[in-house]
């Protein structure tokens, strides 16, 4: 996988300390195996438009906001189309860029499977310290 992996070791610490334990994953750990695209084979890349099948490599970004339990992953990208930085970090919102493979999930109750994010490394960190305002 292209790119540096500078950031591996500064995944987004919570500095809270309190007397709950706390169990704390990296984005990476926790974005794996997250469905992506809109049906069980709708993966697009946001960049081009091609779409993106099982195996390829592929990006994601990913937010959480502060108080958010869950992760968001907004865009896709195929490796071409793969920014290297978070472009417009913002403030309060913890966002990484991801790199991986494609991959498949069955989800048993809806009966159906869909793509998901494997293999997954780190890209890019913005903690929330960083950024400007949303
Ligand atoms: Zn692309």
């Amino acid at each position: 996988m292209p790119g540096d992996d500078s950031c591996r070791h500064q995944a987004p610490r919570d500095s809270v300390r309190d007397d709950k334990p706390t169990v704390i994953a990296s984005p990476e750990a926790v974005l794996a195996g997250h469905p992506v695209g809109p049906r069980s084979n709708g993966a697009v890349c946001i960049g081009c438009g091609e779409a993106l099948h099982e195996t390829d490599i592929v990006f994601a970004y990913a937010y959480r906001c502060t108080d958010a339990a869950d992760w968001v992953v907004l865009r896709l990208y195929c490796l071409g189309c793969a920014p290297a930085r978070i472009r417009s970090p913002t403030l309060g919102v913890t966002e990484v860029l991801v790199g991986g493979r494609l991959g498949t999930i069955t989800l048993p109750t809806a009966r159906t499977h869909r793509q998901c994010l494997t293999e997954l490394q780190s890209r890019a960190v913005s903690p929330p310290t960083e950024g400007g305002p949303p």
